[in-house]
């Protein structure tokens, strides 16, 4: 445990490596009566993660965020490996940001010899990325529950830009009774559309251009849910020609979706969630907006 240093730095956050001491901090600020906010990330932050982060310290007494690149949520051909690592930069924005605690275990700390137990995700966990990315959220509901554990806080933030993965939590927080608040936080954005993302850059400028694609088959479902179109076959056929009009044709999926079940639908509704997973080049991206936000 060590507080940040120097002299003009601020004096939070606390950063913390071990359960023990997280345990015996946070149980502090609990008897003390503080509210505890969560937000969980993978690091390398950007101002999508901050957002949560500045809406926890808003919102709660005291605010922890935890960075864990969870090796369980990773396909053993994904980017596990490679996935971007910025402690130092991260620590500064979330000095910044005014988080209190920065709760960064190591994969064994996490994983102790012998684990083996997981969480079976709930129904909505199965369309979409679930069925792209096996084993995907049985990795990331089981380490949203180790974490709910071991930071007992009153309210977790989520961002909708993983829309399923927060409708995952929110099932599993209900179905397993957890004593938890989960909440959503709008998707933060580039300028010219981008949805904020770790894996933002791995693009190369090339392809940063064609990303922008991505954002831009969901936008133009929204246009024309709003001048009236009903059909959604149709409207899966017109985002798919925006992305590979721009150069995309590795595309996951476009899917039209109910809000709460993510089954797709026939005809969509003002909130009908459009969501998109293609990759640009080597790299997935992943985006969503309800058709009327
Ligand atoms: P990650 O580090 O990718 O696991 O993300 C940690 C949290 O930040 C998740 O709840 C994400 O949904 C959220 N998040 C990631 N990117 C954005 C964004 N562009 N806008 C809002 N929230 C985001």
């Amino acid at each position: 445990m060590s507080r940040s240093a120097g002299t003009d730095a601020p004096a939070k956050p606390l950063i913390v490596t071990d359960r023990d001491t997280l345990a015996a901090v946070l149980a502090k600020v609990r008897s003390d009566g503080q509210t505890i906010g969560l937000v969980p990330t993978m690091g390398a932050l950007h101002d999508g993660h901050l957002s949560l982060v500045r809406r926890a310290v808003r919102e709660c007494d005291f605010t922890v965020v935890t960075i864990f690149v969870n090796p369980t949520q990773f396909g053993p051909q994904e980017d596990f490996a490679r996935y971007p690592r910025t402690l130092e930069a991260d620590l500064q924005a979330l000095a910044q940001a005014q988080a209190d605690l920065v709760y960064a275990p190591t994969a064994e700390q996490i994983y102790r010899p012998g684990f083996s137990t997981f969480v079976d995700p709930p129904d909505v966990a199965q369309p979409l990325e679930g069925h792209c990315r096996p084993g995907h959220f049985r990795g990331v509901a089981t380490i949203v529950l180790k974490l709910f554990h071991l930071v007992p806080a009153h309210v977790a933030y989520f961002g909708r830009k993983d829309y399923q993965q927060w409708r995952v939590i929110q099932a599993m927080a209900e179905d397993l009774d957890l004593p938890i608040r989960v909440e959503a936080c709008p998707t933060v954005r580039e300028p010219d559309g981008l949805a904020m993302s770790s894996r933002n850059r791995y693009l190369t400028p090339a392809e940063r251009q064609q990303a922008v694609a991505v954002s831009r088959c969901l936008l133009h479902a929204a246009q024309l849910a709003a001048q009236g179109e009903t059909r959604a076959a149709m409207m899966r056929q017109q985002m798919r020609d925006v992305l590979t009009r721009s150069g995309i044709t590795r595309i996951d999926y476009v899917a039209l979706v109910d809000p709460l079940t993510l089954t797709e639908v026939e005809e969509v509704h003002a909130d009908t969630v459009a969501l998109v997973a293609a990759f640009v080049g080597g790299t997935r991206l992943i985006d969503n907006r309800q058709l009327k936000e």
